[in-house]
């Protein structure tokens, strides 16, 4: 497997003072990387029989939709509140400072199906739980949720219950430790 921390910048104070952001356009621009890093989440639910996966804008685009491809099924977007043209199920959650809205087509989902919701970045756990919360309105379960680098110490797997979780890089300490 290639070394993940060397090819994910970390960058202080952006894009707000305390916050160390995780750039992965690094890896996404190095073949080899790129290339394992997308076998490597795909691997743990070729066994899951998905219908979909879930990627979130705009880096969950990014991985998603290869992963997917690597799955055998289709992408769904998860969006930034007004950019679907479609009906769509939306969820509001909090932030820090003040609240946040996604959306997904509401026709892209049926009962029945059994998604993956991919993201780059686990944090506070809030879009990810908002996402997994659109998905089981439309009728459909969470597979699981899968994430190229978890903040653990945000605590953020703990707002997404007992679904499976799964992440290529576990980073234990923030900036404020
Ligand atoms: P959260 O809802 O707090 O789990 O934040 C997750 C979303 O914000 C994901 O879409 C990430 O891409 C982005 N995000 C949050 N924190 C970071 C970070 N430190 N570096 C890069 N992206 C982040």
């Amino acid at each position: 497997m290639v070394d993940l921390t060397a090819l994910i910048r970390d960058v202080p104070d952006f894009p707000e003072p305390g916050i160390v952001f995780k750039d992965i356009m690094p890896l996404l621009a190095d073949a080899d990387s790129l290339r394992a890093v997308v076998a490597a989440l795909a691997d743990p639910w070729f066994e899951e029989s998905l219908t979909a996966v879930v990627g979130i804008e705009a880096r969950g685009f990014l991985l998603g939709t290869p992963v997917a491809m690597a799955l055998g099924v289709g992408f769904i977007a998860v969006r930034k509140a007004g950019k679907l043209p479609g009906p769509t199920e939306q969820q509001t959650y909090g932030l820090e400072y003040g609240t946040d809205t996604i959306e997904i087509h509401a026709d892209a989902i049926s009962p029945g199906d059994h998604v993956l919701v991919l993201d780059d970045v686990l944090a506070t756990g809030g879009t990810a739980a908002a996402a997994g919360a659109m998905v089981q309105r439309l009728g459909a379960t969470v597979a699981g949720y899968s994430f190229l680098v978890e903040l653990g110490f945000l605590g953020g797997r703990a707002r997404l219950g007992d679904t499976r979780i799964e992440q290529l890089l576990l980073v234990d300490a923030g900036a404020e430790d």
